[in-house]
């Protein structure tokens, strides 16, 4: 599959996001799923999803600390799209992980949090899919800049396909309005990025769209895609 992959990873980076979810879901049939969390790329993933294939798969990382107004939106997806979305849960539920590891670990080790909640459970579903997919875009953080459309995911071991990986903010927004598709309320409150609400706040004018994950700790990723990406090929040079 990695030589697959790099024969299509240049040819990918011309593709508009549909082409690139089109050659996903025929690729890997049932063995790829849309990975979200529902912010507003996510949105737009699921939306232009449901435009190329009926039955695609969605799943979600639920780390059982999610914002209300995240598990309404949910709700709602699962009525507009008619799908089952996914949830992933974390091996020890909340009151497990206090009696192990004390209260309130996001405030002592976030990472070590992030990988009981996050990280272990992404890499537990991982295992059952031969591709997944992101809506990360390269601009977001330092770590995402190198992200191509289709690449190899060294780090679990299968696809990574990142259909907006070259798609401004800007952008994203625009298709949510175009299309009248349903995003987080919350993004309405000053909330561009949302995780946990032990770790997200609202930003205030002039701060760094992330800045509102995990205020004050410096960390800007939850491990889910601070990974070992193999570049199989370069970048054309006007994303380089
Ligand atoms: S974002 Fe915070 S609460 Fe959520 S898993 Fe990471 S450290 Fe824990």
């Amino acid at each position: 599959m990695k030589d697959k992959i790099a024969e299509v990873q240049l040819t990918a980076e011309s593709w508009s996001p549909q082409q690139v979810l089109a050659w996903a879901f025929e690729t890997f049939g049932n063995g790829v799923a849309i990975s979200s969390a529902f912010g507003a790329e996510g949105m737009v993933l699921i939306d232009m999803a449901s435009r190329v294939r009926k039955d695609f798969r969605v799943f979600t990382i639920d780390t059982e600390f999610l914002f209300s107004e995240t598990y309404s939106l949910i709700d709602k997806i699962q009525q507009k799209y008619d799908i089952t979305i996914e949830r992933v849960f974390s091996l020890l539920s909340p009151e497990e992980q206090e009696r192990v590891h004390g209260a309130a670990l996001w405030t002592r080790d976030a990472d070590q949090c992030c990988n009981l909640r996050k990280v272990e459970p992404l890499r537990r579903k991982m295992s059952e899919l031969d591709a997944w997919i992101t809506s990360i875009r390269r601009d977001q953080t330092s770590f995402r800049k190198g992200a191509r459309k289709v690449e190899w995911d060294a780090k679990f071991g299968l696809v990574k396909v990142n259909p907006i990986a070259d798609w401004t903010s800007k952008q994203v927004w625009r298709y949510l309005h175009e299309h009248d598709v349903p995003y987080n309320s919350l993004h309405d409150q000053n909330y561009p990025s949302i995780g946990c609400t032990h770790c997200t706040r609202a930003v205030r004018p002039g701060e760094d769209p992330r800045a509102g994950r995990w205020p004050g700790t410096g960390k800007t990723e939850c491990g889910l895609h601070v990974i070992e990406i193999q570049p199989l090929t370069s970048l054309p040079e006007a994303d380089a």
